[in-house]
């Protein structure tokens, strides 16, 4: 069948090429036939072959020797054809083969950075503990998780997100050796397997990962700062395969966060931490459910008239076992859960009733509550702030919401509808713990903002270090040129207050004057206000006592 098939092609192909050379010949010079002669004759002499090969397939009659010569045509066509088929199946099979490679490298790779995934840093963890077990060498793991990657997902936007993990890829591949594994395991979480080094070593290349990382990054006109978090075990002392080693890099990683140390080795005593957050998030949610998240209230400080300008509520919370939680802990924990809506809510309701039963004691002052931009999304909470303004008869102009600075750069347009709706009906806008965001200039002009809070981590060293303070000093010109208020929190000595004072700054706050209290400490703090730590900056005759 193979061969009457290559045959009857052959006589086909045979008949038409002979057809279409005699035709033009026919009416051609003498000249240009003899051109063409042995074009012609090669023509024929297939014509022939062609003819006959067919003639011999309808009748089964042919001369001895045409056999063989058919049969040889046919094998050399038939080579040509193998010759042919043989060469595409071969680059089919380097196709397919090349897909194959790039389906495995895919499935083993990050789309986006080129690293290896978790699978393949697992597969290259157990083959490091194979060749660990009889070099009896050590074999540490990273698990590197960026600190403020969230925030730059969340304001920015994940195209950004993006390009900052693009970007610092090389930069972390740059800390380790050509041969140490690194990967991607996904979201803002990097890993690390470096085989045979010390504890030493191990803590050196730590080192050096965090400075590479301790920089401004250029991501399109955004200048950002990311830092890291690194959680380390070890081969084989925390742990004898992958998984576990893994496990314990996290664990020491939360611990690392957490300290805000920027790397921790697995220590086994803070093991526990993973079950405390869990029974953390378990309490926290009866908690919000039972209404025991309180609110404390510290003290704002008007620099030019040493009066009290308002206070800012601050949640606490005090666990099962009656431990206060810090705020840090909980808040942190509220928004990856999603209950931060329900603080929020807690926050307002408590702390606005509190403003009117000031106001209705007499204290003329501002309140000043926390918000997070998980508050934003939705629609209620310009209208929940409204009813509760009005059902407790408090001027909107008494009310300062705060929203940190990472959270109110935001491009997201809801965002900034929200707070020009939220500014339209009187409430004050604050950008808290400023100088630790990505301020952009053009979007601080844009929004409806009032006040300015640098952040504690600029007061707290500003009698020594000079840096902080020609940041403090740009901020408050900065501020003022723009017509908004500054408030310095995290003062804690008098000779801070005196510095601000000279900067030109409005409001303070801190331990100095007050840690943030209970409702019904309030009272008698104001009393005792002019009488204790202000006495100093204070003139004799501006001194009166403050009446709820
Ligand atoms: P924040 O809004 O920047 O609040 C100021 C924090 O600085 C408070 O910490 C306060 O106790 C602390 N602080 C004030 N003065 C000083 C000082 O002189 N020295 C030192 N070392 N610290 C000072 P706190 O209460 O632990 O709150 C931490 C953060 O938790 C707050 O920072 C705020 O971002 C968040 N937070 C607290 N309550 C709430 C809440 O109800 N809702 C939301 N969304 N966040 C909250
Ligand atoms: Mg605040
Ligand atoms: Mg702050």
């Amino acid at each position: 069948m193979f061969l009457k098939a290559i045959t009857t092609g052959s006589v086909l192909i045979g008949i038409v090429i002979l057809l279409f050379s005699l035709k033009p010949t026919m009416n051609l010079t003498k000249e240009t036939q003899q051109k063409n002669g042995w074009k012609v004759l090669t023509v024929m002499i297939f014509g022939f072959i062609a003819g006959y090969t067919f003639f011999l397939w309808r009748t089964q009659i042919a001369p001895v020797g045409y056999t063989e010569l058919s049969v040889g045509m046919i094998l050399f066509g038939g080579s040509g054809f193998v010759i042919i088929v043989v060469r595409m199946s071969e680059k089919s099979v380097l196709f397919a083969e090349r897909i194959a490679a790039l389906e495995r490298f895919n499935s083993l790779h990050d789309s986006l950075t080129g690293l290896p995934n978790r699978k393949r840093l697992l597969d290259k963890l157990g083959q490091a503990i194979e060749v660990s077990k009889s070099s009896q060498s050590s074999i540490y793991v990273f698990l590197i998780d960026l600190d403020r990657f969230k925030e730059v997902n969340d304001t920015l936007g994940h195209h950004v997100g993006d390009k900052v993990l693009k970007h610092i890829t090389p930069h972390l591949a740059s800390a380790v050796r050509k041969n140490d594994i690194i990967a991607r395991l996904g979201g803002d979480e990097f890993a690390v397997v470096l085989p045979d080094i010390d504890h030493q070593t191990a803590e050196r290349i730590a080192q050096k990962i965090i400075k590479i990382m301790d920089q401004y990054f250029y991501i399109e006109q955004h200048r950002l700062k990311i830092g890291l978090s690194i959680g380390i075990s070890s081969y084989p002392d925390n742990g004898l395969d992958t998984d576990i080693l893994l496990q314990k890099a996290d664990v020491a990683m939360y611990v690392a966060k957490r300290q805000k140390s920027g790397f921790s080795f697995y220590d086994p005593d803070q093991d526990i931490y993973s079950i405390q957050r869990l029974k953390l998030s378990q309490d926290l949610e009866k908690a919000i459910k039972d209404n025991q998240i309180d609110l404390y209230y510290q003290p704002i400080i008007d620099l030019k008239t040493h009066t009290v300008k308002g206070f800012e509520a601050l949640s606490r919370w005090k666990n099962s076992d009656g431990e206060f939680i810090p705020p840090s802990d909980f808040i942190q924990l509220a928004k990856q859960t999603g209950w931060i809506r329900d603080i929020t809510r807690n926050s307002l309701e408590r702390g606005i009733k509190q403003l009117a039963q000031w106001n209705a004691r007499g204290l003329q002052c501002y309140l000043t509550i926390n918000i997070s931009l998980y508050d934003f999304k939705g629609q209620e909470l310009v209208s929940s702030i409204e009813n509760l303004l009005s059902s407790h008869n408090v001027n909107p102009n008494t009310l300062v919401l705060e929203i940190t600075e990472g959270s109110i750069m935001t491009d997201d347009l809801q965002v900034q509808s929200t707070l020009k709706q939220l500014n339209k009906l009187g409430i004050m806008i604050a950008i808290d713990d400023f100088g630790t965001g990505y301020s952009s200039l053009s979007r601080l002009k844009q929004l409806p903002i009032n006040i300015i809070k640098i952040d504690k981590s600029f007061i707290f060293e500003l009698m020594n270090d000079e840096n902080d303070a020609i940041i403090v000093r740009s901020t408050i010109d900065l501020a003022h040129n723009m017509k908004k208020i500054v408030v310095a929190e995290g003062v804690e000595n008098i000779e801070t207050i005196e510095i601000l004072r000279n900067l030109g700054c409005d409001y303070v706050q801190g331990f100095y004057y007050s840690r943030a209290m209970p409702a019904d400490k309030v009272e008698l703090w104001l009393n005792n206000f002019h009488d204790s730590k202000v006495k100093k900056l204070e003139p004799k005759s501006e001194r009166r006592r403050l009446k709820l």
